[in-house]
């Protein structure tokens, strides 16, 4: 049993709030630990002492402040096994699959190394007789991030590290569920050269996150998590007249035409169907194969392949495709949503339902599912499961196959598996869905590009990572400037014009 309180002032501290939340380990059932749950008070001493180290950090210059991201990315490398371990652990993923999360994030310190070239003004000489415009990116101050569960090494990455970069100082509220990586982060960054005071990570439920929205010394909270909740932090964030990303839930799909290569749609199905139990906001959970011929192609491929994926714990390393779910609650739900699914008239054509673990009876695993003939009136086509559920929905041409994804919910990702150029663009161009795959199944863009979906997976105007991270914790002032001698020339009422 272990004991997680917060990160502030450059150290662990204790929680003093007397309230706090058991940590699982998912593939056995069993608590392994408690995270501490902040109090306001708490949330206010974090922020006082960020707002506090932020106005030095701001004047150390960009290239000093990129060195620390350039150290943080070795120290990351060092530590790559030891991080994946303690993310396997309370997050239940495959240990390879959880270097791919800390990968994920360290890219993304490594594009923040760029903070110097990315916080580079305009400069327009001789906008008038004397007169010079340009454009300079300050950071915003105390910022914050709240962070979802499923991705505990990439996604506080993704919000601290160019936020960081930028100048401000920052206060990270991970998922309760999965608390130790974000630690361990922190003491990484204190270690690359970071001063005290500039990340803190504030541990918590419902109350630290309120506690967030409503602190007036808090200029911007970026959010992952889901869209129930990514639209309640945006509404709350911004009527108190923050700035605001809320990014939430998904349902992604993946158009299968007739003339693909139906051995590739099939792995890449696989994959990204059942890959981290199907936890990620990238999974694809619907597959659209158009015509009943290529259908029942793809279902007569899938079903061996998904009866054939193997489920353990991540201790098994490389033998294992997924692990459990994250808790008993998600594995409940997960199992309730398959039994709608079969209410509902979908045809269950690999139940998962009871698959139980040797040696691990009491972990939160559910066995892959695999339904067939999912309409769009379904629960389990609206829902996001998040489990190791894949839905196939038939088409019967590309029009109704593109017009699922077009008309569902979410907007987060998408792909199309064709040999046809001229499809793939028509697709690419039309569809309302943030991030598309053409031929890749799990569209991710790289961390110099932005990530951001749609519709209800998106609520707020800028991406997270790419330079959209850089823009959104930072803000621009355009000054205006005539030296010396316009002034000696007198006073003028008029309003000045170009004319
Ligand atoms: P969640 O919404 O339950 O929790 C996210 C964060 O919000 C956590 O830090 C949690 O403590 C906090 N929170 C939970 N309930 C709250 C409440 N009532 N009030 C205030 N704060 C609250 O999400 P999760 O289960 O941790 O993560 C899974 C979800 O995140 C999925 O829906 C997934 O699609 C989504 N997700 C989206 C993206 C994306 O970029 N769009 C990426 C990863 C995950």
């Amino acid at each position: 049993m272990y004991e997680i309180g917060h990160f502030i002032g450059g150290e662990r501290v204790a929680g003093k709030s007397g309230r706090s939340a058991e940590i699982f380990n998912p593939a056995t059932g069993e608590v392994q630990g408690s995270v501490a749950l902040a109090s306001n008070e708490e949330m206010r001493a974090a922020v006082e002492n960020a707002k506090a180290a932020q106005p030095a950090w701001a004047a150390t210059n960009p290239q000093r402040r990129a060195r620390v991201m350039m150290k943080f990315v070795d120290l990351l490398n060092r530590d790559m096994d030891k991080l994946a371990e303690a993310l396997s652990k309370e997050h239940g993923k495959t240990f390879p699959d959880a270097k791919g999360d800390v990968q994920r994030g360290l890219e993304v310190a490594e594009f923040c190394i760029a903070a110097p070239q990315m916080l580079k003004g305009e400069f327009s000489e001789g906008a008038g007789p004397g007169i010079d415009i340009y454009s300079i990116r300050q950071p915003l101050g105390v910022v914050a991030g709240i962070t979802p569960f499923n991705f505990p090494a990439m996604i506080p990455m993704w919000k601290f590290c160019p936020a960081i970069a930028a100048g401000n100082a920052f206060i990270l509220k991970p998922s309760e569920r999965d608390p130790s990586v974000p630690m361990m982060l922190a003491e990484l960054m204190i270690e690359a050269g970071l001063p005290a005071g500039i990340l803190n990570v504030v541990n918590g439920d419902k109350g630290a996150v309120d506690a967030i929205l409503d602190d007036p010394d808090i200029e911007a909270v970026g959010f992952v998590g889901s869209t129930a909740i990514a639209k309640y932090i945006y509404g709350r964030g911004c009527s108190n007249g923050k700035r605001v990303q809320a990014f939430g839930g998904a349902k992604n799909h993946m158009i299968i035409m007739p003339d693909a290569d139906m051995d590739k749609a099939v792995d890449a199905l696989i994959g990204a169907g059942y890959g981290a139990a199907g936890e990620r906001c990238m999974a694809v959970s619907v597959a659209v194969p158009v015509g009943e011929e290529t259908a029942d192609r793809l279902i007569e491929k899938l079903i061996p392949k998904v009866e054939a994926l193997k489920i353990g714990p991540w201790t098994a390393g490389n033998d294992v495709d997924f692990g459990p779910l994250v808790t008993r609650e998600a594995q409940k739900r997960v199992l309730g949503l398959v039994d709608r699914g079969v209410e509902e008239g979908a045809k269950l054509v690999v139940d998962g339902r009871n698959f139980r673990m040797q040696g691990y009876e009491d972990g939160f695993f559910v066995g892959a599912c695999l339904f067939d003939n999912v309409t769009k009136d379904m629960d389990i086509y609206k829902t996001e499961i998040f489990g190791p559920v894949l839905s196939v929905a038939r088409a019967k041409d590309y029009e109704e196959a593109i017009d699922l994804p077009m008309s569902h919910e979410y907007g987060n990702g998408v792909a199309i598996f064709t040999r046809d150029g001229d499809a793939a663009r028509d697709f690419a161009s039309r569809i309302n869905i943030g991030m598309v795959g053409i031929n890749v199944p799990i569209p991710v863009p790289l961390a110099y590009y932005t990530f951001g979906g749609w519709k209800a997976s998106g609520f707020g105007d800028l991406n997270q990572h790419g330079a959209d991270g850089f823009r959104f914790y930072t803000r621009t002032k355009t000054v205006t400037s005539r030296w010396p001698s316009g002034i000696k020339d007198g006073a003028e009422f008029s309003i000045p014009t170009m004319k």
